[in-house]
């Protein structure tokens, strides 16, 4: 029995204390990259974080204006806004007897060369719906108000600190028209009324989140900034998502801005088969189809060096 663990005669205690000294530094490094590694890596768009702004809406009812939940999506979208260095102004007034509260989110200017908007308000009639017992009944909005939100928060938690020429606009009675004679855009109406320095640009982000995404031109935007926009899409890989054909002709927050002469492109998927029905709900809405617009956008405002 001459044989011996090998480690017996292994090395000299110079040598021990040469692997400790690399097993304590090898050690050190790996604290220390884990402890800066949520510092240092880049922030990206995260479509799971947007679905998480869509269930949130959701779980708070219908954000009718008015309402509690309206309500408790203003206190919402504030205090997402605020966490992530936004400084917020509620624009309020009342028109046709509704209360009208316009989110504004800015760093700084509110005068900025960039303007990205979402209506928030959801629809108080399901008016489109197949059973007509149901079209009294309220829009839920998982796509049609909550997507845009969800897209427009995720933004402001991934847009540099030092973003100073844009402003988030979450706009409030987009989606109450032809309901007692109300006419429909009211927030984003007023709002581009009350702009005393226009900005460069104006997008629109509404009923992004559909599962099934197809998004084409709309016919009344901007085309220069459509086409830019969609170039980046098909860079990214989304040219199935982002299609640059048109196919819609819309009213929707974009139109008082294009009115001004302001150059403004609604991103809209208006081939959503539950829009303005019951079943308006989150699992109609993918965080893929989320990443893929908020990605997008993203690109798009680091290329321009807003
Ligand atoms: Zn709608």
């Amino acid at each position: 029995m001459t044989s011996s663990h090998p480690f017996t005669h292994s090395g000299s205690p110079f040598r021990k204390s040469r692997i400790l000294l690399f097993f304590t530094l090898l050690v050190g490094a790996i604290i220390l990259v884990s402890f800066l590694w949520p510092l240092l890596k880049p922030v990206r768009f995260d479509g799971k974080q947007a679905y998480q702004h869509v269930l949130a809406q959701v779980q708070m009812g219908p954000r009718i204006p008015g309402s509690p939940a309206h309500h408790a999506a203003v206190k919402y979208i504030t205090s997402q806004l605020q966490r992530h260095h936004w400084e917020v102004l509620l624009q309020e007034t009342t028109i046709s007897g509704i209360p009208v509260i316009n989110i504004i989110a800015h760093r700084g200017s509110l005068s900025p060369r960039l303007i990205l908007g979402a209506h928030y308000d959801t629809r108080q009639l399901a008016d489109q719906d197949e059973n007509p017992d149901q079209r009294n009944q309220p829009v839920p909005g998982a796509n049609d108000g909550a997507s845009g939100v969800a897209v427009l928060l995720e933004i402001a938690r991934v847009l540099p600190k030092e973003t100073k020429d844009i402003n988030l606009v979450f706009f409030d009675v987009e989606d109450q028209g032809e309901i007692n004679g109300l006419p429909w855009i009211i927030g984003s109406s007023y709002y581009a009324q009350q702009l005393t320095v226009l900005p460069e640009a104006v997008i629109i982000i509404d009923m992004i989140g559909d599962a099934d995404q197809q998004i084409y031109f709309e016919r009344n935007s901007d085309t220069k900034l459509q086409e830019e926009i969609w170039q980046i899409a098909a860079d990214l890989g989304f040219s199935s998502r982002f299609l640059p054909y048109p196919r819609f002709s819309m009213l929707d927050d974009h139109t008082p801005f294009l009115q001004r002469g302001i150059a403004a492109v609604d991103i809209i998927d208006f081939d959503y088969p539950y829009w303005h029905k019951t079943s308006d709900t989150p699992d109609k809405v993918s965080p893929e189809s989320l990443a893929a617009v908020g990605r997008v956008l993203v690109q798009w405002i680091h290329q321009r060096g807003w």
